[in-house]
This record gives structure tokens, sequence and C-alpha cells, in this order.
């Protein structure tokens, strides 16, 4: 995939890089670290091996071995109304 034109903004071109990935799991959050993934240069989309993307998704389910646990601030969007 690296080098490939992104097929979300069909303009930047896919690097391998190593991301951070955010999964639902049952009430709460699992954070995966260093998952290889392609990611456009100029939009972000970030793809995925086909292998990788089943791999991060039973790593969430069964709450594979825990690294460490963070935490971090939940806020709620409150929408301003901007007088024209
Ligand atoms: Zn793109």
């Amino acid at each position: 995939m690296d080098g490939d034109r992104c097929n979300f903004c069909l303009e930047g071109r896919l690097k391998s890089r190593q991301v951070r990935e955010y999964f639902r799991a049952g009430k709460g959050l699992v954070v995966i670290e260093r998952v290889p993934s392609s990611v456009c240069d100029k939009c972000g989309e970030r793809y995925y091996d086909a292998h990788v993307a089943k791999q991060m998704r039973q790593l969430a389910k069964k709450g594979a071995r825990v690294k460490t646990r963070i935490s971090f601030p939940l806020i709620q969007f409150q929408e301003k109304k901007i007088s024209a």
C-alpha cells in the first residue's frame, strides 16, 4: 500500500505508520497502540490490512493483556449560538 493513491481524497499518498486506534468495548473504550497502518499524507485517512483489522477487533473484544490504564477528560458538547 505504501505510496498508493488515497481512495478517500484521491490526492494524497499512503505512508506506512504505526497508529493508535480507539475501540468501543462494552461501555468502555479500548486503545490499541502501535497498529501497523497506511496513512494518507493529505487527509489522514487510515487503511489497514484485512488481517490487522481483524486482529484489532479480536483484541478489543477479548480485552487482551492490558498494558496500562489511562484516564482522559470527558466533555459534553454544548452548541453556542453565534450571532451574525
Ligand atoms: Zn487522503
